[in-house]
């Protein structure tokens, strides 16, 4: 389609890496207008959880909407909206041991961000936040200033102040604990750290490459967080919602984080929806005080709640989504050890994991040819040098494998410099596909 190229701005991404119209999606599936079907292990950039038109979500949406159920209500009470309430606060945070009131915020994970420090630094009095290198956040401007990639950063066009950047998990080698650096420079009233508000951190960096933090490591940042009476924001919009095998992705950790965020899968169905879960103490907005149009999505109440009930109200789901995470781990464990140590290593935990390719242009080669089989993933990373496997966590052990092969398959085909393979083969297409 023309429409595409003549009037659609330039700032598209994705679109550019699938040069395809697509028309259908089901469970793992996406089919494009000329009935190609793909795997789809990018999911949304992590909003597919529960995968694409999930019939269980599906059909109390289908039901709501022929009953006339509210679809916009501002923020006012409606049935929906309490009964997501009492669903979350019953199967998600009561099992849990968590203790937060919800604010419904404008429904992206940037609008969620914006309010967790807003409130932060009100509550405070303090301004600056700590953010990690490689942490993304949004970009908007107040979660841009505390993301860290300088190409999402340089399109601001105006400073991004009231944050300091502090050296992630890792950042400088496997020895060293970055969060003792945090504690020093906070220790010292002329380090030219400015006492901060709050620190915000992602259990695993989703866009800045799979990093995942050790669980000792996120210890000891809520130690410090404690110690110096910061307020703790965990940014659970992508590693939250069962991607890492539990509903939060801090729980196993055992930190009480004082504000998360969570966006992305949160409605289950793909529906814009945002929440930040805030301590009751620090819950100290007067009425109005930060607001939005779109922070009533009904429809997201609905199958938000629709999916709660079906993956957790038992273990199951989330024993399930562990188990295939093992599964990823041996496969990529495997891949890196076919393909050259060094060259390859693995990132992640769960479903959410990677595999970093050190370079950009190799990880590209790597998606693209992927994709000309029949399979949808993406980069991540400062470089584009990470492969991001996100594929919906539904997916049926027989995909899962399959998705994987393909992968390995363009690894193999990058790595022996094979010249590309025709356009139209669509790995899905019994008849043609490779054995
Ligand atoms: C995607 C993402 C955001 C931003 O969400 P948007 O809906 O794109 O505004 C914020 N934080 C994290 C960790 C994310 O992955």
């Amino acid at each position: 389609m023309k429409i595409f190229e003549e009037i659609e701005s330039e700032v598209q991404s994705y679109a550019r890496a699938f040069p395809r119209v697509f028309n259908r999606a089901q469970g793992e599936y996406l089919y494009d207008e000329d009935g190609n079907q793909y795997l789809d292990f990018l999911a949304g950039a992590g909003t597919l959880n529960y995968g694409h038109n999930n019939p269980h979500i599906k059909e109390m949406l289908l039901a709501y909407i022929e009953a006339d159920g509210i679809t916009h209500g501002l923020d006012m009470h409606t049935l929906a909206k309490g009964q997501f309430m009492e669903t979350f606060s019953e199967k998600i945070l009561r099992p849990r041991d968590l203790d937060y009131v919800l604010q419904f915020t404008g429904p992206t994970g940037t609008n969620a961000v914006e309010a967790a420090l807003k409130l932060a630094r009100n509550v405070t009095g303090r301004e600056n936040i700590i953010a990690f290198t490689n942490g993304f956040h949004g970009v908007s401007l107040g979660s841009l200033a505390a993301t860290g990639n300088s190409h999402h950063r340089g399109a601001a066009g105006v400073s991004l102040n009231g944050t300091t950047r502090m050296p992630y998990d890792g950042y400088l080698g496997e020895d060293i604990d970055t969060t003792a650096f945090l504690d020093k420079v906070l220790s010292d009233s002329s380090s030219g750290v400015d006492a901060p508000a709050a620190v915000i951190v992602e259990t695993v960096q989703g866009e800045g490459g799979i990093n995942a933090a050790s669980f000792d490591w996120l210890r000891n940042l809520e130690t410090v967080c404690r110690k110096h009476n910061i307020l703790l924001i965990v940014d659970d919009i992508q590693a939250g919602c069962g991607r890492t095998g539990t509903y939060f992705s801090f729980e196993e950790v055992g930190i009480k984080p004082d504000i998360v965020t969570v966006s992305k899968s949160l409605s289950g169905y793909g529906l814009p929806f945002a929440l930040v879960l805030i301590k009751p103490e620090l819950d100290q907005w007067r009425p109005g005080e930060h607001n939005g149009t779109f922070r009533g999505n009904n429809m997201a109440f609905v199958t938000a709640k629709a999916a709660i009930d079906h993956y957790w109200s038992d273990e199951q789901f989330s024993n399930d989504v562990k188990r295939k995470g093992n599964y990823v781990s041996s496969r990529l464990e495997s891949i890196v050890t076919q393909f050259g140590e060094g060259n390859f290593t693995t990132r992640g935990r769960g479903m959410f994991q990677g595999i970093n390719c050190v370079s950009g242009e190799l990880a590209g080669a790597i998606t693209r040819k992927a994709f000309k089989q029949g399979l949808l993933i993406e980069t991540s990373g400062a470089d584009d040098q990470v492969v991001k496997l996100l594929c919906p966590l539904v997916i049926s052990d027989e995909n899962l494998a399959r998705g994987i092969d393909t992968l390995e398959r363009a690894i193999r085909d990058v790595c022996a410099g094979e010249s590309d393979i025709p356009e139209e083969v669509n790995f899905f297409d019994e008849s043609r596909a490779v054995a």
